[in-house]
């Protein structure tokens, strides 16, 4: 046996016991005839001590150890003087009678301990190493029991987790795909599932009614803190129900995972149509763990013509921080520069300042009496103590989207961004379709399958583009975690949309037919959504990104740095792909 306990698990009660244990040498502390070892494991980490006066033998092979040696101890469990208040295992040390290297290490690149010394890319290198600190472990703990708490409770709902293929061909979520050279087919391409999401549809076709798959999809597009080439969904689908019916599913299942992974009662959630989102947010995911909500002010400064940058804009608009009149000048030009960012791209920032005594102070009083600064803090609910911050533009959508930015900012600064509170809520009614400027035509806004709200099918001839769907996202904390829609069913109108989308019914045939045609067999009303499990890990977690909930990442130029993918192959295997690269350094 190589060990009888982990090193996790001894505690006072097990004094007096002669144990085994085996792990890491975390940490070796020598202090003259006594030296201490934090051996590691998975489970924790125990104390052995090695008195010279004791057993001079295995003191001295104690002393050779190094760093992430591989060693198996045997000895007796006793209470320690100085306890470690921070360690379960603190109140005990090992008093070890005999030691035995399993392996030896080479010095790892850096420390494996909670607060390493190691920077991102060597840890991402060593991914294996960083995989023994206790908080990436930790994160995947979590992430495992989530996935366990997610089967569980659909299992218990009557769903059936499926797997489909990974080698497929093009999915409609509207990303770039990865394809992968076909070598019987030569000349054909496979492409990575963006989403099992037609699959799923099909299953529903077959009878299975209820369908999940935790599942990897694949997606080629630039990276960010919340987005990896290969993540992994909670995908799921339901045929009979309506979008109440879903809402009411999966609303359970969220429920479910903040009970049991976080001792936390969720509220019923809070339902916003994306037209509220957008108006009081600025952001299809509004972060609603603080209000701070946009207050429209363009017709009241228009009704107080002077300042010709508000004279001007089609929009104004503003958001109150309370208790942030405090801020000095260097703080109000750094949020101005925060604005002007690139990224973000507004031209200023006009900032009110409330004082104590009702008086507002104003970058702009010169063009407004303090009448109309008075009007402004009454619009704004604002009162003594309050700054008052205001962007303006040509284009509503994007000074909105600024607006929003500049408000997650204050949001953070005055700490109103706990990421141990949670604020979820739906959002519904999502547009059908967005216009793209780059494609000059209407596009999906999530997927050419979601089914138009039956009440505004009629304006798919008139004014497609006002056109709610039945669409929805869970959002948590500013993070879209999930979001899906109920599917048209109905040939007919499935056609209608593809031919708004800009497919000419060959084009359609083409790449979507077998759904079609999979449709005319009898397709039952269904419906279903997908859950991003990274992301919805990595909010449990607290983690600024989903990587550090992943076991194996890539990098933000979608490498593995570890296994050296993407790699170059050699001419033998594109040969056999019939491939030929042109213009590639190799
Ligand atoms: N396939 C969709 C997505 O990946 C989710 C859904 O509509 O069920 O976003």
């Amino acid at each position: 046996m190589y060990r009888t306990f982990t090193c996790g698990e001894l505690r006072l009660a097990d004094v007096g016991k002669t144990v085994v244990l085996a792990g890491w040498v975390q940490r070796v502390r020598k202090m003259g005839g006594m030296t201490f070892i934090d051996l590691r494991d998975r489970y924790g980490i125990t104390q052995l001590s090695f008195d010279e006066s004791i057993n001079a033998e295995v003191f001295v092979e104690a002393n050779k150890l190094g760093r992430e040696y591989v060693v198996q101890a045997t000895g007796v469990v006793k209470e320690r003087y100085s306890k470690n208040a921070q360690l379960p295992t603190g109140d005990i040390e090992i008093e070890v009678e005999k030691l035995q290297v399993l392996n030896p290490a080479v010095t790892p690149p850096f420390t494996i301990e909670d607060d390493t010394d190691g920077g991102d890319d060597i840890r991402m290198k060593y991914r294996y190493l960083d995989l023994r600190r206790t908080a990436v472990r930790k994160n995947l703990e979590l992430r495992h029991k989530m996935a366990f708490e997610v089967r569980r409770y659909l299992d218990e709902q009557g769903f059936l987790e499926v797997e489909t293929p990974v080698l497929v061909n093009s999915t409609p979520e509207g990303a770039r795909d990865f394809v992968v050279p076909s070598r019987m087919n030569p000349g054909q391409f496979y492409a990575l599932p963006q989403s099992p999401q037609i699959l799923k549809q099909l299953l529903m076709v077959s009878g299975f009614d209820r369908y999940f798959q935790i599942v990897k999809c694949f997606r080629d597009e630039d990276l960010r803190a919340d987005r990896q080439p290969e993540f992994t969904q909670i995908d799921c689908e339901m045929s009979f129900v309506e979008q109440e019916d879903i809402l009411q599913m999966f609303e359970g299942m969220s429920r479910h995972l903040f009970k049991t992974i976080k001792g936390i009662d969720l509220p019923k959630l809070p339902r916003m149509t994306w037209a509220d989102a957008m108006k009081y947010y600025g952001s299809d995911k509004p972060d609603t763990r603080f209000d701070m909500r946009f207050v429209e002010l363009h017709d009241m400064f228009h009704a107080h013509p002077g300042f010709g940058v508000f004279d001007g804009a089609a929009y104004i608009g503003g958001i109150c921080a309370k208790g942030a009149a405090s801020y000095t000048r260097k703080q109000i030009d750094a949020l101005t520069d925060y604005v002007r960012r690139p990224q973000i791209g507004a031209k200023g920032l006009v900032y009110a300042r409330v004082e104590q005594d009702g008086t507002v102070k104003s970058s702009v009083d010169k063009f407004y009496s303090q009448d109309v600064l008075q009007e402004l803090k009454s619009q704004m609910n604002a009162e003594g103590g309050d700054l008052i911050l205001i962007l303006s533009g040509d284009d509503a959508m994007r000074t909105r989207k600024q607006l929003c930015e500049l408000r997650l900012e204050m949001g953070k600064q005055l700490g109103l961004r706990d990421p141990q509170k949670f604020s979820c809520l739906w959002v519904i009614d999502f547009p059908m379709y967005e216009w793209s400027d780059e494609e000059q035509r209407l596009m999906a806004m999530h997927h050419p399958f979601t089914s138009p709200k039956p009440e505004d099918i009629p304006m798919l001839d008139t004014d497609p583009a006002a056109v709610r769907a039945n669409a929805y996202d869970m959002v948590i904390n500013g993070v879209e975690v999930g979001g899906g829609s109920i599917r048209i069913h109905d040939a007919k109108l499935q056609e209608k949309v593809f031919e708004i989308l800009g497919f000419t019914p060959e084009q359609a045939q083409a790449k979507f037919g077998f759904l079609m045609n999979a449709f005319k067999y009898g397709a039952p009303p269904h419906g279903g959504l997908a859950y991003g499990l990274d992301r919805f890990v990595s909010l449990f977690a607290g983690l600024d990104s989903i990587r550090d909930c992943i076991a194996f990442p890539k990098n933000n130029q979608g490498k593995d740095v570890m296994l050296g993918a993407p790699g170059v192959i050699d001419q033998a295997q594109l040969d056999e792909l019939q491939l030929k690269l042109s213009n590639t350094k190799q």
